[in-house]
């Protein structure tokens, strides 16, 4: 028989033994989701390549072909960007696709917010008879026409659409639909509108008139989706580039009282945004309401908007953004589809967005003078859950916001990086040049091994589960800091500070460790927490995690030293960007007054309904702009 210090030995090796093959484990399985996710990538490029040419600013010689300016229609494009929008200079991917849709051929353009999507319909537009435009928004609706004929082009508001049109088209005059935020066609997207479906039949009932579909936000598996959607599987896709050089991404602790929260976000306002545009994005419309009075109680000029409030009301507010009266607006999500403010010089994201595709959106509202703007979002522990029962009944929902947790969580990659790999996006490190808080300040703190407290933290659900109490994020964490019934006696863990507490448990959540079990009351829905299904591998890996080591107070004094920093750097480079010259300038410049001048000398169309028929034999050239849907604030 053996001996008990034979029996000691073997339990060290077999120990030993184990947690060499549970590293293993681990090793493997984190190979297989990156091979899986690399699996997926290289799927939709073979179909992609099979389906469509794919021009970017990097491919050269097929590039070349669309971006040439001996087309037909080139010098009349060239005058009328002048002349009608004094523009002289083009951003990446505009030419090419003007060029297309001139050329008749279907178009995704992808491009990011600000990035001047709208001129490639409106341009064209002009040198032909009448384009279409599908908006998901009336407010994106009224912004286009106001917009337009500010600029003296005939533009109206089309409400009965089927017979016009089809007399429209029959005349030869429809000469392109240009399809706005054309990803709300997909289910996989963001913003999915069961209306935008039905879109599929203009490719049926006007075969011969191109589509113009127009995104900020589409993985490569929602162009996919959209195409078949639309009916235009030969649409060639152009995709300029994501990156928003002027854009600093930061994200933030959310401290916990309300108070806090606010008292840190006024700071970082005031001291950096003083009587300068802001959104503030918040959870709820009572949130804005709380946020909005508590921001204007600090000095912050602010008002709310949201869907609880009148259209007349919610008009005011917005009107008095744009004008400067107040300098924030507080917001829920679905203020922003169409804003046309360039100078928005921060967006904070109170609350956390509920997916990636959603956040890049939100964010990418700042800055789109080209200035520097940061884009700010305070990742709060209980937003978590807010969220996460708000979204779980969402075909994606879940899985969405899984990646925007990781993006909070994560404190070690550059944000670029992670928003851009997301939407497959080639990546390099000089793409954000220190401009996100990971590469500038790169205090990620230090990689604490977290097994232990993850194995009390299961440990106490076990014990919740038989003694059929439940236990929420809150709860989980408020007995790890040892408090309330089911209380760690573990001292380490009760000395570990929330925070890091916090960012525990969401690398549980995120590695499977813990999940989520969701009860429904007639009132609400409830997150409660349980040991997931990796929680049994759990005592034998050596689970990691960054755990934050700075106070508040530092890491506010650090972004605003990261932020100044940056904007000198933008500076310099904007400053020597315009010495070097343009670099696709299209002709010679007009005068800086010529674009007022021109808006001075065309008269604006203020009818709201028009005979197509008869305006399309107009010069003016009008563009019609048509719902398909309320405004769903
Ligand atoms: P998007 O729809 O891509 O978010 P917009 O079409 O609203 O962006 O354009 C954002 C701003 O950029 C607008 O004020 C527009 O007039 C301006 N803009 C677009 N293209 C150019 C350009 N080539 N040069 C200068 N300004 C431009």
């Amino acid at each position: 028989m053996a001996s008990l210090q034979d029996l000691k030995e073997e339990l060290g090796s077999v120990t030993a033994s184990m947690s060499s093959i549970q590293k293993k484990v681990d090793d493997l399985l984190e190979r297989q989701e990156r091979l899986q996710s690399r699996k997926e990538q290289i799927e939709t490029e073979i179909k992609r390549r099979e389906n469509v040419y794919e021009f970017s600013s990097s491919d050269g010689i097929s590039a070349k072909s669309w971006d040439a300016t001996d087309f037909a229609w080139s010098s009349t494009l060239t005058d009328t960007l002048r002349e009608k929008f004094g523009i002289v200079e083009l951003r990446a991917m505009q030419l090419e696709a003007m060029n297309a849709t001139l050329s008749k051929r279907d178009v995704i353009l992808i491009m990011p917010t600000g990035g001047g999507k709208s001129l490639c319909y409106q341009a064209p537009a002009l040198l032909g008879n009448m384009t279409l435009v599908v908006s998901p928004l009336i407010s994106l609706i009224e912004d286009q026409l106001i917009s337009l004929k500010n600029l003296g082009i005939c533009a109206a508001k089309l409400t009965s659409t089927s017979t016009k049109l089809e007399k429209c088209y029959k005349a030869g005059n429809l000469s392109r639909i240009a399809i706005d935020e054309v990803h709300c066609a997909s289910q996989w997207g963001n913003d999915f509108r069961p209306d935008y479906k039905i879109l599929g039949i203009l490719k049926t009932q006007f075969p011969n008139t191109p589509i113009l579909g127009l995104t900020a936000t589409s993985t490569e598996k929602v162009t996919l989706d959209t195409k078949k959607i639309l009916n235009i599987p030969f649409s060639m896709l152009f995709k300029s580039k994501l990156n928003r050089e002027n854009l600093f991404y930061s994200v933030k602790t959310k401290p916990h009282s309300f108070d806090g929260a606010i008292e840190d976000m006024s700071g970082i306002v005031k001291s950096l945004f003083s009587k300068q545009s802001g959104i503030v994005y918040c959870f709820s419309c009572k949130n804005c309401e709380e946020v909005s009075t508590a921001l204007n109680k600090q000095g912050i000029r602010s008002a709310s908007y949201h869907a609880k409030m009148e259209d007349l009301q919610r008009h005011r507010v917005h009107k008095s953004w744009l004008e400067n009266e107040i300098e924030v607006i507080c917001a829920t999500v679905a203020f922003g589809m169409g804003i046309n403010k360039s100078d928005v010089r921060f967006v904070i994201h109170f609350a956390l967005s509920k997916s990636i595709e959603n956040y890049y959106q939100e964010s990418g509202r700042a800055g789109r003078d080209g200035r520097p703007a940061m884009c700010l979002l305070y990742y709060g522990f209980a937003d978590i859950f807010k969220q996460s029962t708000m979204v779980m009944t969402e075909h994606t929902g879940l899985h969405n916001l899984r990646k925007m947790l990781e993006y909070c969580q994560n404190s070690t990659r550059c944000r670029r990086s992670v928003l851009f790999s997301h939407f497959g996006n080639e990546w390099t490190q000089e793409l954000c040049n220190r401009s996100c808080d990971v590469c500038r300040d790169s205090d990620a703190g230090n990689a604490v091994s977290v097994s232990r407290y993850c194995t009390e933290l299961v440990s106490i659900l076990q014990k919740s589960t038989k003694s059929n109490e439940r236990l929420t994020g809150a709860k989980l964490l408020e007995a790890a800091a040892g408090r309330g019934k089911l209380k760690t006696s573990d001292a380490e863990m009760k000395a570990l500070p929330s925070e890091s507490a916090q960012r525990v448990i969401v690398f549980m959540l995120l590695k499977d460790y813990l999940k989520e079990d969701f009860h429904f009351t007639p009132y609400s829905t409830i997150s409660y927490l349980l040991p997931g299904p990796r929680a049994s591998l759990l005592s034998k890996s050596d689970a990691k995690v960054h755990l934050p080591e700075t106070s508040m107070e530092i890491s506010s004094n650090s972004l605003r030293l990261s932020f100044a920093e940056f904007c000198e750097t933008v500076s310099e480079a904007n400053g020597k960007a315009r010495a070097s010259g343009v670099k696709r300038s299209l002709s010679a410049c007009p005068s800086s007054s010529d674009a007022k001048k021109i808006k001075g000398r065309h008269s604006a169309d203020n009818s709201d309904s028009i005979d197509l028929t008869r305006e399309c034999q107009n010069e003016s050239s009008p563009i019609v702009v048509e719902d398909s849907d309320d405004d769903f604030v």
